[in-house]
């Protein structure tokens, strides 16, 4: 069988593989994306729906996070559906000064990344007024407008429908089991036959490391699982993302948050479990979740829990994504986010214009920084 060809090969069906698929048929590229599942079938169908700069760190994610921010208005209009978008804001609580200070000082960094507006602080009253459902123990908190959300499942259909409407062909049950380079092109060996093009996008997520060995670029990405639960529909009782982290002198494995859904439920999360791809329910983590919900919501104790799932988060180990070009190996490109539903806007608008030759920016998240690094 003839191997089918392509300007460019995209591996991966999530939020990054989609988004930069997306971003090079809208530029006129021929692109397929070679997905081992279905569509969505590793992290991206996962996610809890934040689109959210506040909780990140003073540094080039919150900078991509902020230009995906502004950027996802535009990317839904042109997916032709709003997906459960709404800028909703987000608010973090604290229980005690010394947390407060010290979110007070990251903030203040923050401000320094272009288009970060600065949080809104509040005190215990003004918390209580934003969102009553805190605990009483709460001493303040920290509102940040901008911040959206949308429905990750909604996302997704769109993303994959948009991108064959516009040209892009979708292999699903496409495993990449060998990828080389084969003179001017890539050839990637799948159960559903060889797929070759110039230029080739690894956007396999928590896997893009074992895709990368086969090109020779060590590309070192953790796995990080965690689990959430969805309830029934409660409109009304929150009305912003909340969430509550405890005090991070401690090691913990819980954040707490809530993302009230357009639709009334509130998606409640999450757990983080490093190093491990498993993504079976365990008690431990329900436990963990309603436990936090518990302490820091007691008016939310006793929803009727609906859904529940776990999915292994990609997060390349500086915890900074990586975008665009390798550039010593001819054509090989890499997309892997670690914030992916956030970033889907943006990632692919990056990614795709380095595929087309033109200056991606961003240098700060370039794979060419992890050899520098070495
Ligand atoms: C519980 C949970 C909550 C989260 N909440 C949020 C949130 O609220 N906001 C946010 O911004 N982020 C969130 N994240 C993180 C976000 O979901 C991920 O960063 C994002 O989904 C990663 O997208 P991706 O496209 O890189 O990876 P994936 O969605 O995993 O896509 C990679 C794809 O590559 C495929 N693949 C792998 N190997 C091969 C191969 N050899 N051949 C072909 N295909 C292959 C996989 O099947 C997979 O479909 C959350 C994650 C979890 C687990």
């Amino acid at each position: 069988m003839p191997a089918a060809t392509a300007d460019c090969l995209v591996i991966g069906g999530g939020f990054a593989g989609l988004s930069t698929a997306l971003h090079l048929a809208w530029s006129g590229a021929k692109v397929r994306v070679v997905e081992r599942g279905r569509v969505g079938d590793g992290t991206s169908s996962r996610a809890s729906g934040w689109i959210c700069a506040q909780l990140r760190s003073p540094n080039p994610l919150l900078a991509l996070v902020l230009e995906s921010l502004a950027y996802y208005p535009a990317f839904l209009a042109r997916l032709g559906t709003d997906c459960g978008y709404a800028v909703s804001g987000s608010t973090v609580a604290f229980d005690s000064p010394e947390q407060l200070a010290s979110r007070r000082t990251i903030d203040a960094e923050m401000r320094k990344v272009p288009a970060y507006e600065g949080t809104r602080f509040l005190d215990a009253r003004e918390l209580r007024e934003l969102e009553p459902a805190f605990a009483e123990r709460m001493v303040g908190g920290a509102f940040y407008a901008r911040d959206a959300q949308v429905d990750p499942r909604l996302l997704l259909e769109a993303m994959h429908r948009a991108a064959v409407a516009c040209g892009a062909t979708v292999h699903e049950g496409a495993e990449v089991t060998e990828l080389v380079r084969d003179g001017a092109e890539w050839r990637a060996t799948t159960a559903m036959g060889d797929f070759t093009a110039p230029q080739v996008v690894n956007a396999s997520g928590a896997w893009a490391g074992a895709i990368s060995d086969q090109t020779g670029f060590e590309l070192a990405v953790m796995p990080v699982s965690g689990q959430l639960l969805v309830t029934r529909p409660h409109p009304g009782v929150l009305r912003s993302c909340v969430i509550y982290q405890p005090d991070p002198r401690f090691e913990t494995t819980l954040a707490c948050g809530i993302r009230p859904a357009v639709d009334g439920r509130l998606w409640m999360g999450t757990t983080y479990r490093a190093g491990t791809y498993d993504v079976s329910i365990t008690t431990a983590d329900t436990q963990a979740i309603l436990g936090a919900v518990a302490s820091v919501f007691p008016s939310l104790v006793g929803l009727e829990i609906e859904q529940a799932w776990a999915g292994v988060r990609p997060v390349p180990t500086d915890l900074l994504p990586v975008y665009g070009r390798v550039s010593s190996i001819d054509g090989y490109h890499i997309a892997v986010p670690i914030a992916g539903l956030a970033e889907a806007a943006i990632i692919g608008k990056v990614v795709a214009a380095g595929v087309m030759g033109g200056d991606a920016g961003h240098p700060e998240v370039s794979p060419d920084r992890l050899l520098e690094a070495d």
